[in-house]
């Protein structure tokens, strides 16, 4: 299909006419821009967002969108930045009008300008984000391609519209957005492009993180992560996001032992978990499992190298990084840093052969996360032997066929103590104290050894021979 049919179809709904109708009466010319017609041209799959610019007032022709237009709901004005959104039918439409813009070296808020289309396109990230298709009635359908948008998308490379230097010293969260858009759509960075990021790499530091933690996220939810993260550090931009990451490069030796390079490590990991879901937080749990070892790195004659207690580091870690990048300190941080801690668990036992007993501790301590956990241990297999490859992942089928009969059995993922506090109390007569919470415990290790079922009567009975040793007496029935 040529270039025009390709677009043609892509906004072939008589929306985009009508839009294009209303802009003439209000004589003012509107266009589709950016991610949407870049991603026509690539025949990704098609979002419903439509960036639309006008040369005059985008809001008011979103205000006259939304009256002439059935299915259209209310506009939203954000005033600050000029721009408003209005839903027409499944389609959310973001409009502005075209400006002028340029940054002052050492604020954030641009001075803005009305301008007209070719103002607008100057100030966009990258030629291929800055392809417009025009709306109205006579030129409906034309590309306008001031920068040879249409040739980088061709040569599948991410280039800015003015000189890099300026484009970036406007805004530098376009430095990580060329890193996402290389990651999400596999282009390149032009030469030229890349050679300024790593001279401006540090002009990352003036934004906010919520700006950054947005983008890092759109990384990490594309299929290759991994070469995102790549990229970020050949452009000297990773040390200023997650300098926890960057210690983890390197192998060192000592009398001829090596360790594996933690840093690579980890980008495989992280890939190797994109494999198998979606979501998000278990590939943040993918990414920051070794955080902790370059604090605990030691070299002992004996052993090698060892990173004893990492989890537990790293998994401090979690919060701190968290909190740096002012993520919210919710149960999401709370899921990553539980899989942290737990990330060397199942490996253990599936290196040799697994007791039931370890296999219901495993369970009882991930409890709902146990899946997630099993999913990160097989991603961290990354050996490059394909015969421990091998044996590795038969070791975690039998892990997971002993959790199914595990929790047959014996129902530990949610584990309920099935003699509870109340009945202590109610059967020895006494209110809170020391020995309910040891009678409990006591129960609930003997479930977990295997001693007893996870069952009422079992429990029951352990309940009463515990009762005793600490000294409690069973309350007798008084009845008058
Ligand atoms: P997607 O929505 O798939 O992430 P997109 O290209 O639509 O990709 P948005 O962030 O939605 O990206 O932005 C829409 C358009 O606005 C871009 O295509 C680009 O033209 C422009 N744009 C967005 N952010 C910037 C920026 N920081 N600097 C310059 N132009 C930008
Ligand atoms: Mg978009």
């Amino acid at each position: 299909m040529t270039t025009n049919a390709t677009l043609q179809r892509a906004f072939s709904d008589p929306m985009f006419t009508a839009i294009g109708e209303i802009a003439e009466q209000m004589q003012t010319r509107a266009f589709t821009i950016g991610g949407c017609v870049r991603d026509a041209l690539l025949k990704r799959n098609q979002s419903k967002d439509i960036d639309i610019v006008c040369e005059g007032s985008g809001i008011e022709l979103a205000k006259a969108v939304a009256d002439q237009l059935p299915n259209s709901g209310k506009v939203t004005v954000y005033k600050n930045y000029g721009t408003a959104m209005v839903r027409v039918g499944s389609y959310e439409l973001e409009f502005v009008g075209a400006r002028k813009e340029s940054y002052q070296k050492n604020s954030r808020n641009p001075v803005v300008e009305i301008g007209n289309l070719e103002d607008d396109q100057k100030r966009r990230d990258f030629t291929v984000n800055a392809l417009a298709f025009a709306l109205n009635p006579k030129e409906f359908g034309t590309l306008i391609d001031p920068f040879d948008g249409l040739e980088d998308l061709d040569k599948k490379v991410l280039r800015t519209p003015l000189t890099a230097a300026q484009t970036f010293s406007d805004d530098p969260l376009r430095m990580l957005r060329a890193v996402r858009f290389a990651t999400q759509l596999d282009f390149t960075i032009d030469p030229q492009t890349m050679k300024s990021i790593r001279i401006m790499s540090q002009r990352i530091k003036i934004l906010s993180q919520e700006r950054i933690i947005e983008e890092i996220h759109k990384i990490l939810l594309t299929q290759i992560p991994s070469k995102g993260f790549l990229l970020l550090d050949e452009l000297g931009l990773l040390q200023h996001i997650f300098p926890e990451l960057c210690s983890l490069k390197g192998i060192e030796e000592v009398e001829g032992q090596r360790h594996k390079d933690n840093f690579y490590h980890t980008f495989e990991v992280v890939d190797n978990i994109c494999q198998t879901t979606d979501n998000l937080w278990l590939r943040w749990a993918a990414l920051l499992h070794d955080i902790g070892k370059a604090p605990t790195k030691k070299f002992n004659q004996k052993v090698g190298w060892t990173f004893h207690g990492h989890e537990f580091v790293g998994a401090k870690m979690v919060y701190k990084l968290f909190k740096r990048l002012k993520m919210p300190l919710n149960e999401k941080m709370k899921y990553v840093q539980k899989l942290v801690f737990m990330s060397s668990r199942p490996i253990v036992i599936s290196e040799k052969i697994v007791t039931d007993a370890a296999v219901r501790r495993l369970v009882f301590d991930a409890g709902e996360l146990i899946d997630d956990l099993l999913l990160l241990c097989e991603a961290d297999i990354t050996t490059k032997n394909p015969q421990r490859f091998e044996t590795y992942h038969n070791n975690f089928k039998i892990v997971r066929q002993k959790i199914i009969d595990v929790e047959e059995k014996d129902r530990i993922r949610n584990f309920q103590p099935p003699v509870d506090g109340d009945e202590i109390m109610k059967t020895f007569g006494v209110g809170p104290c020391r020995e309910i919470g040891l009678i409990k415990e006591y129960i609930k290790e003997a479930i977990l050894d295997g001693e007893i079922p996870n069952e009422y009567l079992a429990a029951h009975a352990m309940m009463l021979k515990k009762a005793e040793e600490l000294g409690l007496q069973p309350k007798q029935n008084t009845r008058e």
